[in-house]
């Protein structure tokens, strides 16, 4: 298959973003938080929307679904778990969502932690990664209704994906998940250069997101729970014991992050 698809970034609220997935006339749009912002899009790039997909039922993901319906009536795509009323199609992890007007289909994987239905979707010929709050650029979502066991195999999930794929999160969190990442690893030389690669975007106003799950497996320090520097900074401050294993200090990691 060839690549034909483009993906427009909708910024909106104070950090959010929105994606609009489209061939050039025909649209999808994943966790469309604000409605009126996703119309203007459409119209501005004189798109049809087809479906909307939802990665969790937060307001800031699904809040803009009924404002759309009004202009288009589409299915609507979300996790079975996480109880959205406007879902029309209900999804769960090894399901296959097929989109037959862009040509490209997406493996849904089951994402619990940030909440417990929380799903992502995912297109190896693509090679893009929609995850919602679940892996963020430098950081992860806050563990609301799961448990960190849930959260770190979810991550560890997104981490197996191939290196190159192109990772849409759903908030501009990155610089602020950067100070942390530093103060946990703070000799890791390709986060140090990432922060300056990522402060110069921030700097012009240009997104940080996508990345991509190789600079995540580098630099992220919530894959990162096997390193020893992490390790060695969780222990000076007494956050872990010498004998912690992975779930351990992924646990501390987020309590502290939590708190920083
Ligand atoms: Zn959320
Ligand atoms: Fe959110």
């Amino acid at each position: 298959m060839t690549t034909s698809l483009s993906i427009l970034t909708v910024p909106a609220f104070d950090d959010n973003y929105l994606w609009i997935v489209h061939n050039g006339t025909d649209a999808v749009v994943v966790d469309p938080g604000d409605g009126k912002v996703i119309l203007q899009a459409l119209q501005e790039h004189q798109l049809q929307l087809k479906a909307i997909l939802l990665t969790h039922h937060h307001a800031d993901h699904i809040g803009g679904v009924p404002d759309l319906l009004q202009s288009f009536a589409v299915p609507v795509y979300g996790p079975a778990n996480d109880k959205i009323k406007t879902v029309t199609h209900p999804l769960n992890g090894g399901d296959t969502l097929a989109i037959e007007c862009l040509n490209v289909e997406f493996q849904v994987l089951a994402m619990p932690g940030h909440t417990l239905g929380h799903i992502a979707y995912y297109s190896q010929t693509e090679q893009v990664l929609f995850c919602g709050d679940t892996l963020f650029a430098g950081g992860c979502g806050r563990i609301f209704e799961g448990t960190p066991a849930q959260m770190l195999h979810s991550l560890n999930t997104l981490a197996a994906l191939p290196e190159q794929t192109a990772v849409y999160c759903a908030h501009e969190y990155t610089m602020s998940n950067l100070r942390f990442a530093l103060a946990a690893n703070p000799n890791n030389t390709a986060l140090q250069n990432r922060q300056l690669t990522e402060q110069h975007k921030r700097d012009q106003d240009i997104p940080t997101v996508p990345s991509t799950i190789g600079l995540e497996k580098q630099t992220n320090p919530f894959l990162r729970s096997n390193d020893p520097d992490i390790k060695r900074s969780l222990l000076a401050q007494e956050k872990i014991e010498e004998n912690a294993d992975e779930l351990a200090v992924f646990t501390a990691l987020r309590t502290w992050k939590n708190n920083f």
